[in-house]
């Protein structure tokens, strides 16, 4: 017993005064400059002190998180260079498409650099032009896989009219222009914005926080602070707010709007005139609440396998009906809640989004599992057929988010809402196990709250692509549902179920609609009407 303990104590004193080492042993550091930004070239470099391998392997993501598409970023990297202590010109070579194995002899110092080209306009890659650089990390900074959890820094030199940076990065202490880094995850989480952007600033609960807006655009204070009750509404879900800083970026375009949510930030689009009068700020409401959502659900509250991530490849899980769907349910939620919509307005929101889910065709062929499970391959690459066997996972996850805080509301007595579910998940796997849940362990949480088993609901709606029994749980809220007969084809006048395009006065089908008349009589995209149709709709004629 004595021995052992006199071991243990040994060890932990080696370990004392190892760690000291063994922490400093290894520095990674990046270098990001734009000395020419109308070519849309970053000039970056990222050098690792202390590894002496023979070779080491850089790695460029093949997607970013929350955009479920293999993109192939390695695709704008150009003129990449290695370098050491030792040899001005290392030997590399590519390994696969979007790693680098650089030769560097076991040299102390290993510098690479290289340029991405980057003019893509949108919220999940970078952009550089005379105006700004947008920095979506991904697609700019490369890793190495054992390295991956060290912390690094981060180096910006801007183009010389750009006076401002906006990013959730912290600043190194003393330093104008270098960032702490703490690991490649956060880095790949922390979007940068350099320009001359206009900044606003407030505080919920003591937490500051910013909006960074892009382009010329009619917003005012007025928007701002309705930003800012949106994220107060949002941390009373939960009772706290999980992040010291939290930033806003947002572009405004001519008509784009979408949005994707960061673990301390978000990055919008968003069209420039939107914000005046406020009655038109409906999208830009909707926008902001589902992102700030998202830094609960998704961001912390996860599924096992969105977190760590492998950026090499597709990461599969069949809960983005949870992380999307649930988000959308809550964001309507939070805007009622801010009173930006009255409990009618809401009401009829849903009925409408109810009805939308029952005319999708593609809800009766794929399930809000299967879609999550294969969104790499559907709804993020779509063609003229999807509508026909496709569903959304956001709609439909929407609709199953409002079915089982009814449920669990009427089995608990009023006593337990969905809200409950999503605090426990929150508290349990993201605070306390420190880790993501499997479909199982959703499900036991949603039981646990309701006090009824929920297989069969999973069996039916999750997993399955059955009618949802709407009037069972309106009924549970004291709400009736009505449905009404779809108008027959003579009061609906002539139906032959495609979409078509009018070019020089011809009528091209570019879609057909499964179960239409043209779909049963084998009419095909691509096929040129000879007929002449007044057209009164852009929709299915
Ligand atoms: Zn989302």
């Amino acid at each position: 017993m004595k021995k052992i303990m006199t071991k243990n104590i040994l060890a932990l004193q080696v370990c004392f005064f190892l760690f000291p080492l063994f922490a400093f042993s290894q520095t990674i550091s990046y270098t990001l400059s734009m000395p020419e930004p109308w070519t849309h070239y970053y000039h970056v470099t990222q050098t690792i002190k202390g590894e002496r391998k023979k070779s080491i392997d850089f790695i460029m993501p093949v997607w970013i998180p929350g955009s479920y598409k293999v993109r192939e970023f390695s695709k704008n990297v150009e003129e990449f260079k290695a370098h050491s202590e030792k040899s001005d010109n290392l030997k590399w070579e590519k390994i696969d498409k979007n790693s680098w194995r650089v030769y560097t002899n076991k040299a102390n110092e290993v510098t690479i650099s290289y340029k991405v080209y980057a003019f893509v306009k949108s919220v999940r890659n970078s952009f550089l032009d005379d105006s700004h650089g947008f920095v979506s990390p991904p697609d700019v900074f490369m890793y190495v896989e054992k390295l991956k959890n060290r912390p690094a820094t981060l180096v910006i030199d801007p183009y010389d009219e750009f006076l401002i940076i906006s990013t959730g990065l912290e600043k190194s202490p003393g330093s104008k222009n270098s960032y702490i880094v703490p690991d490649y995850d956060i880095l790949v989480d922390s979007p940068i914005e350099i320009g001359n952007q206009t900044v606003f600033e407030f505080e919920v609960e003591g937490v500051p926080h910013e909006i960074a807006f892009y382009g010329k655009g009619n917003y005012d204070s007025s928007a701002v602070d309705e930003v800012k009750r949106i994220v107060e509404e949002t941390a009373k879900l939960f009772g706290e707010i999980p992040y010291k800083r939290y930033l806003f970026i947002v572009h405004l375009t001519k008509s784009a709007s979408g949005g994707l949510e960061h673990l301390n930030s978000q990055v919008l689009r968003m069209g420039r005139w939107n914000f005046q009068p406020a009655s038109r700020r409906g999208r830009w409401r909707s926008l902001v609440a589902h992102e700030v959502y998202h830094l609960y659900n998704v961001k912390r509250i996860r599924a096992r396998e969105l977190g760590p991530f492998d950026y090499t490849r597709e990461n599969y899980t069949t809960l983005l009906w949870v992380m999307e769907g649930f988000t959308s349910y809550y964001s309507g939620r939070i805007l009622l809640n801010a009173g930006f919509i009255s409990p009618k307005k809401y009401q009829s929101n849903m009925a409408s989004h109810m009805r939308k889910i029952s005319n999708t065709i593609g809800n009766r062929y794929q399930s809000a599992a299967e879609a999550s499970f294969d969104t790499w391959i559907r709804y993020y690459r779509r063609n003229e057929n999807s509508p026909n066997r496709d569903m959304s996972y956001y709609d439909k996850g929407k609709l199953l988010g409002m079915l089982l805080d009814l449920e669990i509301r009427n089995s608990s007595g009023n006593k337990k809402t969905l809200d409950d579910v999503m605090r426990r998940l929150y508290s349990e796997y993201y605070k306390k196990k420190q880790r993501g849940f499997s479909e199982a362990e959703f499900k036991k949480e949603l039981e646990r709250a309701a006090g009824i088993d929920f297989s069969d609901f999973f069996v039916r709606y999750v997993h399955g692509t059955e009618e949802v029994d709407y009037g069972k749980y309106l009924s549970y809220a004291g709400l009736e549902i009505e449905t009404l007969e779809a108008p027959s084809l003579s009061e609906k006048g002539a139906f032959l179920g495609t979409k078509v395009s009018e070019s020089s006065g011809k009528l091209k089908i570019t879609r057909v609609q499964r179960d239409s008349p043209a779909w049963n009589y084998g009419l095909n995209m691509n096929v040129m009407l000879l007929i002449r149709v007044k057209i009164f709709s852009k929709s299915f004629v």
